[in-house]
């Protein structure tokens, strides 16, 4: 007897009586237990084997041993980090700005603490090739000797030697990431350029080394030039006065037509001219300024 309501249940899904679907979802749920517990176990069953390897191998104790003594020498190694930035105020000068100079220019500003930064990584990386000459000593030495009587001993030997592998110190990668960035923005700001060069550890190294050695030549020149204009003393001005007849050796103009007398480096000192008597000569005053100009450097 149909009543609208006391609708029988198989009239809105007669394919499924109630009692079929709450067996099968009984079933689903103790399959899903089953399930569970079966990887519960096998977890446990992994660990206690775990276990029962880390207690009694050799191998791993003795890396332990290793690890604790070499942990604070091998810290891993956190990036080198410093961001420069410049603004210039026109777009020609942002086209023709030099940034691996001026890179050079702000690392070798904090040469020392770049230095210190590099050292504080680099020496890491020297220990831990003590480290992994003690870790394959135990490798060698130890590994895959130990066993235990609750396990095979190959089932105990794969679990050591990944358990062995796991524990090594990851080696302390140096790295570095300092930027150089220069930036334009048009007066009114409708456009705006940004470029940047981007150094690594090695290229942190490498500019740094160029850097410091493009200054210490820099710096053997300037010392060199100061050497070469002091050996220009008085004697030496006389004797070449007297070798070129006290007149100019240009336009032979002499002191008596009340011009004033140099000595001139034929090669110029900053072109790396010696002040010997062959590099010498008199000139007056006027040719004397005009053949500066013509050396422009
Ligand atoms: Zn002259």
């Amino acid at each position: 007897m149909r009543t609208l309501g006391h609708l029988p249940y198989y009239e809105v899904d007669p394919a499924i009586p109630a009692d079929s679907l709450t067996t099968a979802l009984t079933l689903v749920f103790v399959a899903v237990i089953i399930v569970l517990a079966v990887a519960l176990a096998w977890l446990l069953v992994a660990l206690k084997r775990r276990q029962l390897v880390r207690g009694s191998s050799d191998a791993l104790n003795r890396l332990e041993e290793l690890n604790s003594r070499s942990r604070s020498l091998v810290p891993s190694a956190n990036p080198i980090s410093h961001a420069y930035s410049v603004s210039v105020n026109t777009k020609a000068k942002f086209d023709r700005f030099d940034l691996p100079s001026r890179m050079s220019v702000n690392v070798l500003e904090s040469e020392l603490w770049y230095l210190q930064e590099i050292e504080m990584r680099l020496a890491p990386t020297r220990f831990f090739r003590t480290y992994n000459l003690d870790f394959e000593a135990i490798e060698f030495g130890s590994l895959g000797r130990s066993s235990h009587p609750r396990l095979r001993d190959e089932k105990y030997a794969a679990i050591e030697k990944k358990d062995f592998h796991r524990r090594k110190l990851a080696y302390p990668t140096p790295t570095a990431r300092i930027i150089t960035t220069v930036r334009y923005t048009s007066p009114k700001g409708q456009n705006s350029y940004s470029k940047h060069v981007e150094w690594n550890f090695e290229q942190l190294q490498h500019g740094l080394h160029a850097a410091q050695a493009s200054r210490a030549r820099q710096s053997t020149t300037a010392a060199l030039r100061q050497r070469e204009r002091s050996l220009m003393t008085s004697g030496l001005r006389v004797t070449i006065l007297k070798r070129d007849d006290y007149r100019c050796r240009m336009c032979g103009a002499s002191a008596a037509d009340g011009t004033v007398l140099h000595i001139d480096h034929i090669t110029p000192v900053s072109h790396d001219g010696l002040t010997v008597p062959e590099n010498l000569q008199t000139l007056c005053q006027s040719c004397n300024l005009g053949k500066s100009n013509r050396f422009v450097g």
